[in-house]
């Protein structure tokens, strides 16, 4: 009897563990990063591959604000609910860190929510071009927002993994979010080029790198995050990309 108590006992404790009703397969997981910085997690079918994306929200106290949208139709809605079971708030702000599908493609739900959108100019006219569904608001390239108890601020870096592609910066805690623009350690490629400017991605990089000094955390698009290596190692990725290149014109 005693060791079906302690079984018990230990099946419930495991039960209050956080993410424990998240299984790995779940569509949606959501893990806490720090502070108020919740990590989402969400999976898209790419020729018959499941791949995985990262994004970012963070809870103020007027309201939950949306980095990038999930990577799955089917968990616009879910996002929200679960954002407002955990923390009881509704999502106010949405931001989509460059024009491709796994980060603008919520804007269309996300407006009929009455949730504000944003994107810089360079966003806005490839989605326009491209008849997508486009924010309701066009950003300059570098803006500092305050929402709540927090600042963070939206910086424009230069061309990338896409022409468009920006950053967020969240000094206090230093956090990082750079969505595709920054590779995963994991990554052994620089990925989907179709929009790239690999040239012009070194530098980016470097402007990146010097004027946000020291993130304790750094938000990768794709795969793992938690090495702070990344940034170093997309530059590598990128390095490596262009030698093969230049050695390829020889
Ligand atoms: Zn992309």
């Amino acid at each position: 009897m005693k060791i079906r108590k302690l079984a018990s006992v230990l099946l419930f404790l495991v039960a209050l563990l956080p993410g424990f009703a998240q299984s790995k397969k779940s569509p949606l997981q959501i893990s806490h990063l720090t502070d108020d910085f919740y990590v989402y997690k969400t999976f898209h079918d790419y020729k018959g591959q499941l791949i995985s994306a990262n994004a970012l929200y963070l809870v103020t106290n007027e309201g939950v604000v949306l980095f990038d949208a999930p990577w799955d139709v089917s968990q616009f809605q879910p996002l929200l609910d679960s954002i407002k079971a955990k923390h009881n708030k509704e999502v106010v702000m949405h931001f989509a860190t460059h024009s491709h599908e796994d980060r603008a493609g919520g804007l269309g739900f996300y407006n009929q929510k009455g949730i504000k959108t944003y994107t810089i100019q360079l966003t806005d006219a490839i989605l326009k071009k491209e008849n997508k569904k486009r924010a309701k608001f066009v950003i300059p390239n570098d803006t500092t927002f305050t929402v709540g108890q927090h600042n963070f601020e939206v910086f424009y870096p230069g061309k990338g993994h896409a022409s468009d592609n920006i950053l967020v910066w969240f000094d206090k805690e230093k956090v990082l979010y750079g969505g595709c623009f920054i590779k995963s350690t994991e990554a052994t490629d620089l990925g989907y080029l179709g929009d790239s400017d690999v040239k012009e991605w070194a530098k980016s990089i470097k402007k990146v790198q010097a004027k946000f000094k020291n993130p304790k955390y750094i938000i990768t698009g794709h795969d793992d995050w938690k090495d702070l290596n990344s940034l170093n190692h997309t530059s590598k990725l990128v390095q490596e990309y262009n030698t093969a290149k230049a050695s390829a014109k020889k």
